[in-house]
């Protein structure tokens, strides 16, 4: 199974560190979606994860265990419908395709399956019709 998880931390280099513990300690296969690191040493990143449940339900016990905060993504973006007028601004900016436009409908569409909340289709809508969910 493959899911995706928002991971904090305080520490600019643990990145290396989780991508060990998840690949030599649990036989996890991850993917780092993104990461970002402030001046501060602080950063999060948004990591995909494929691998056997039970291993994954460890592998985020042991990532909590040296003070990480972890988090599963699953629905992370949300639409209001009474706001959004198509435009498809959003369409263009998602770096995951997550937005399809519908030549028929003249409608936008959304699939929170790709999805890895990057926030940038948030900032790119003149109305605020989307939100995160994190
Ligand atoms: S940018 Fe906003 S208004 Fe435009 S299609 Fe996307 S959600 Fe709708
Ligand atoms: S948050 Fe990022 S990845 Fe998710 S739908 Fe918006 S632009 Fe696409």
């Amino acid at each position: 199974m493959e899911k995706k998880f928002k991971i904090e931390f305080t520490e600019s280099n643990v990145q290396d560190s989780v991508v060990y513990i998840l690949v030599a300690e649990f036989n996890l296969k991850p993917n780092i979606l993104k990461a970002q690191i402030e001046g501060d040493g602080t950063g999060v990143m948004l990591v995909s994860i494929e691998g056997e449940e039970a291993d994954m339900v460890k592998a985020v016990e042991r990532l909590k265990g040296i003070g990480l905060l972890v988090n599963e993504l699953s629905n992370h973006i949300t639409r209001n419908h009474d706001k959004c007028f198509s435009c498809g601004a959003c369409v263009s900016i998602c770096p995951t395709n997550s937005f399809t436009y519908d030549p028929v409908t003249w409608e936008v569409h959304v699939n929170t399956d790709k999805c890895i909340a990057c926030g940038a289709c948030v900032n790119a809508c003149s109305v605020r019709a989307l939100s995160l969910i994190l």
